[in-house]
């Protein structure tokens, strides 16, 4: 295989009153959460689809099927926990990862350090290799709605060295 992998990622869930928000493995504060089997972190549900699709080992949905009551309510950096011992197991390891979350409210930028800070340890990486960006929809379509939350994330691969 290649020395580099890059890999994509993509999940939205919708929002409803009451639920908590816990978004890049940090809870925010709400009115709204996601409904979800799991505990609906998208930013880590994108990047755990991102890791797996570099090295086309499948989605999440084949290695956490929703159906299995072990996974309800999980703590999604379980999640991200096991997807990163298929990655090193493959003899991988991240360079760096990019997010883009898309989120009508609330403002998220104040949350961005935690998350970065919660997220990189997961992945191997340091702080300045995790990036977290936040947008809104401007109104438009479901997530401007504020009916749902989604992230894009892209991660890069590279193969550890032999010694
Ligand atoms: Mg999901």
């Amino acid at each position: 295989m290649a020395d580099f992998r890059i890999g994509n990622g993509y999940d939205i869930h919708r929002l409803a009153e009451g639920l908590t928000l816990t978004l890049g493995g940090v809870r925010i504060e709400h009115t709204k959460g996601c409904v979800a089997h799991s505990d609906g972190d998208v930013v880590i549900h994108a990047l755990c689809d991102a890791l797996l699709g570099a090295l086309a080992l499948g989605d999440i949905g084949h290695f956490f099927p929703d159906t299995d009551e072990a996974y309800r309510g999980i703590d999604s950096k379980i999640l991200l926990k096991r997807v990163m011992e298929h990655v090193r197991k493959a003899g991988y390891t991240p360079c760096n990862a990019d997010v883009t979350l898309l989120l009508q409210k609330p403002k998220i930028a104040p949350y961005i350090p935690r998350m970065r800070a919660a997220l990189a340890p997961l992945m191997d990486l340091g702080e300045d290799c995790v990036s977290v960006k936040a947008t809104t929809m401007e109104h438009l379509g479901p997530i401007g709605a504020e009916e749902g939350v989604a992230a894009y994330a892209t991660i890069l691969l590279q193969k550890k060295s032999e010694y």
